[in-house]
């Protein structure tokens, strides 16, 4: 059993239903297009899991929530799908992969080829078990990846109104996750092995910042410490926590964010990889010519910084997957990939965004006793990132525009005096 496409886009989430969008920009015909995904859903903007989906009144619910609208483009309802005659491969996992022969084999038995094949597999989310600790299938521990896991995440919170939740990692899936556990009358307590939150991008007076803000809802930090093993009780339901320091905090649930890995392992052996991914150039073109490489699995150049990337974030899978159709489709008219990194978060009444890079010295500015205050980040004398929390559009535009450019920037003081100024005037 075989089917053969001129186009091939593996994996069904942010980068391929942005890609599929572009591809019919480009003018792609009817039946040279195959979307393979594991899901059962067309595209969805992934973000909404851990934020809208999780609220007790108007929750968001597909279809909704389907690519493209986190960019203000078309909704892609599988009825788009249709009337675009790009067929749709869902429920369905390819289990191998085979690069040299264009081909790819679903768990179903059938063999895809390709002309042109875009991977975008994006991540899973790691199990405590690759720590060492046993619970994961415990019907009250939550993961959250994808609609089967946020759905999941709903029933468990229902089922215990006013309960105590426990989450483990201090990254973006604990931060937004203990937000939405809060609004849902939950009690929390979050676990991480760092000093302070999002630890990789706050700096200890921006993470003060938010671990205050999230101590007056009522949410209990547990720092420097991580989870040893669960409690059970005779149902294999987690009643509680043991941490390594010795403490004990009871659960009625737990949500475990800690981080993923690309999923690349069809094509290990195969490509070339690199910082867990699979590494491309600046038309988004892995070491096979025929293959590209899109979104959370693909490490690219970020030329603005002279080095290779993997980006776990939903604005460069947008932006790489429409890149990487617009290399296939008009080659001569592509240039290389230029992107300017970009983060952001929202949780409670609170809003943040993050451009470049966080490396260098640190300048805070603004009023941290106030609701708008940020850091720039110089290295080497010039600003090569900048954090705003509780800006205006103008604001977040101004900082993304001043981090593009890299302005030299010659007296610290200087630059803590003007704040945000700096950026509004670059
Ligand atoms: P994904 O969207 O993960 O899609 C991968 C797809 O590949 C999935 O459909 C999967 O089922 C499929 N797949 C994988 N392997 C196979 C296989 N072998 N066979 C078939 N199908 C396969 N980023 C932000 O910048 N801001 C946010 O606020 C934000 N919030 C987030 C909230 C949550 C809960 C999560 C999980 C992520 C969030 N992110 C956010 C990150 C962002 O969603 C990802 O960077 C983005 O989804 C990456 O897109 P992708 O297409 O590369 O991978
Ligand atoms: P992150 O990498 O953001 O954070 C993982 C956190 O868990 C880190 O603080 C990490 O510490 C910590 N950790 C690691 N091991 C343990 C352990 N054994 N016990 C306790 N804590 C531990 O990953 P997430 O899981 O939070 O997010 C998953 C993905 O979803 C990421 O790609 C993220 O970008 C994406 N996402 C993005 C959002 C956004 O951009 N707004 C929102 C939600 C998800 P250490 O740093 O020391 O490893």
């Amino acid at each position: 059993m075989g089917r053969a496409f001129v186009y091939v886009i593996l994996g069904g989430g942010v980068a391929a239903g942005y890609a599929a969008l572009e591809f019919t920009k480009k003018g792609v015909s009817h039946g040279e297009l195959c979307i393979i995904s594991e899901e059962t859903v067309v595209p969805y903007e992934r973000p909404a899991l851990s934020k809208g989906f999780l609220l007790p009144e108007a929750p968001a619910r597909l279809p909704e929530f389907h690519t493209c609208v986190g960019a203000n483009e078309e909704r892609l309802t599988p009825k788009w799908y249709k009337e675009h005659g790009i067929e749709l491969v869902l429920g369905t996992r390819v289990k191998s992969a085979d690069v040299r022969r264009k081909t790819l084999l679903t768990a179903t038995g059938e063999t895809i080829s390709y002309r042109v094949l875009i991977i975008a597999t994006g991540a899973r989310a790691l199990k405590l078990e690759e720590f060492g600790v046993n619970g994961s299938d415990a019907e009250n521990v939550c993961y959250l990846r994808d609609l089967t896991d946020a759905t999941r995440l709903v029933n468990v919170m229902q089922s215990c109104p006013g309960g105590n939740a426990v989450v483990i990692g201090g990254g973006y899936i604990g931060m937004e996750c203990a937000a939405s556990l809060v609004i849902n009358k939950i009690n929390v307590a979050m676990v991480f092995p760092e000093a302070h939150c999002m630890a990789r991008l706050f700096t200890p007076k921006i993470a003060n910042y938010y671990e205050e803000f999230y101590k007056s809802k009522g949410v209990k930090f547990v720092k420097g410490t991580v989870l040893s093993s669960f409690d059970f009780n005779s149902e294999g339901k987690v009643t509680g926590v043991n941490l390594r320091d010795g403490s004990h905090l009871p659960a009625d649930m737990v949500v475990v964010g800690i981080g993923i890995r690309p999923n690349t392992s069809l094509f290990e052996g195969q490509l070339t990889l690199e910082k867990g991914g699979i590494k491309v150039n600046g038309r988004l073109q892995s070491s096979n010519s025929s293959v590209y490489a899109v979104g959370d699995v693909a490490a690219f150049p970020v030329k603005i910084f002279g080095d290779t990337r993997r980006l776990e974030h939903v604005d460069s899978a947008r932006k790489s997957a429409r890149h990487a159709v617009a290399a296939i489709m008009e080659p001569d008219k592509t240039g290389e990939f230029d992107y300017l990194p970009f983060f952001y978060s929202r949780v409670f009444t609170l809003s943040w965004q993050f451009y470049g890079d966080s490396a260098g010295e640190v300048i805070h500015f603004g009023d941290f006793s106030g609701t708008t205050f940020g850091a720039y980040f110089v290295s080497k004398c010039h600003l090569v990132g900048s954090f705003l929390e509780g800006g205006t559009k103008e604001e977040y535009e101004a900082i993304a525009k001043a981090t593009r450019l890299k302005p030299s920037v010659e007296d610290l003081a200087e630059l803590e005096r003007q704040g945000l100024g700096f950026a509004l005037t670059v």
